[in-house]
C-alpha cells in the first residue's frame, strides 16, 4: 500500500502577515522540487489570506488551525467553513493537544468540527495523543482508541479519503523529547488497526498517521522511513523555511 507522504507545519501562535510570507516566499524554492510529499502550512486566521496568495502557483497547501462546528452566529473567536474557504484555505487542524488542553476541546467538540469541516469540502488533519502520564501507565493504546473513536463517530469510509491521523505524544510536543521510530511505529500501528476495527481494513490501510512530536531534519528521515508513518505535524521546525525543508528534503529526499 502506499500512501503519499504529508508534511505540515503548525506555525501556531507564530508569524505575523509579513513574516509569514516571507518565510513561504523563502521556502518555496527550497522544496520546488519536492513531488513525492505533500507540503502544507498552516498559519494564524489572520496570516491565511495573505500567506494562501503567497503560495499560489507552488506545491505549498495551506490550512487553518482550526474550524467551528455552526455555521455562524453567536460564537465569540471562532472562524466558520465559510470564512476558510472564501480565503481559500485546503486543510484544518482539527484537535491539537493545545486545543484539548487550554481551550477546552474534547473528542465530541473534534468531531463536530471534522464533521463540518468535511461537509465543507476541507480535508482534515486530525490530531491525537497520549500525555506523559498515560504514556507512563501504559495505557497509550487505550488513550489513542477512546480520541479516535470519538473523533470519528459517524465518519464513513468515503470520509476517510479527507482525514489525515496525526498522532502526536504530548509530551514530545515542543519539548525536544521525540518519540523513539520504534515507540511511533507501535502507536501508528495501534491507531491503524483502530481504524480498521471501526471502517474496516481497506480503509485502514489507506489513511495517514503522521506523527508530530520534536520532528526535525535530524530525525525525519528515520520516523518517516517506518511503515506506518506517513508524514509528519511539525511545530517548531516549521517556524524556519530552511529548517522545514532540510526537514521534508531528508524525510523524502
Ligand atoms: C505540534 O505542535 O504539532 C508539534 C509537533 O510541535 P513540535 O514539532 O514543536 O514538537
Amino acid at each position: 500500500m502506499s500512501r503519499k507522504v504529508i508534511i505540515a507545519g503548525n506555525w501556531k501562535m507564530n508569524k505575523t502577515v509579513a513574516e509569514g510570507v516571507a518565510l513561504v516566499n523563502e521556502l518555496k524554492p527550497l522544496v520546488a522540487n519536492v513531488d513525492n510529499a505533500e507540503i502544507v502550512v498552516c498559519p494564524t486566521f489572520t496570516t491565511l489570506s495573505a500567506v494562501v496568495e503567497a503560495a499560489k502557483g507552488s506545491n505549498i497547501q495551506v490550512g487553518a488551525q482550526n474550524i467551528s462546528w455552526a455555521e455562524s452566529g453567536a460564537f465569540t473567536g471562532e472562524i466558520s467553513a465559510d470564512m476558510l474557504k472564501e480565503v481559500g484555505v485546503e486543510w484544518v487542524i482539527i484537535g491539537h493537544s493545545e486545543r484539548r488542553q487550554y481551550f477546552g476541546e474534547t473528542d465530541k467538540t473534534v468531531n463536530q468540527r471534522t464533521k463540518t469541516a468535511l461537509a465543507a469540502g476541507f480535508k482534515v488533519m486530525l490530531c491525537i495523543g497520549e500525555s506523559l502520564e498515560e504514556r507512563e501507565n501504559g495505557t497509550t493504546n487505550d488513550v489513542v482508541k477512546t480520541q479516535l473513536t470519538g473523533g470519528l463517530e459517524g465518519i464513513s469510509a468515503s470520509d476517510m479519503e479527507n482525514i489525515v491521523i496525526a498522532y502526536e505524544p504530548v509530551w514530545a510536543i515542543g519539548t525536544g523529547k521525540t518519540a523513539t521510530p520504534e515507540m511511533a511505529e507501535d502507536t501508528h500501528k495501534a491507531c491503524r488497526s483502530v481504524v480498521a476495527d471501526i471502517l474496516g481494513q481497506e480503509v485502514a490501510d489507506a489513511v495517514r498517521i503522521q506523527y508530530g512530536g520534536s520532528m526535525k531534519g535530524a530525525n525525519s528521515k528515520e520516523l518517516v522511513g517506518q511503515e506506518n508513518i506517513d508524514g509528519g505535524l511539525i511545530g517548531g521546525a516549521s517556524l524556519s523555511a530552511k529548517d522545514f525543508s532540510e526537514l521534508i528534503i531528508n524525510a523524502v529526499g
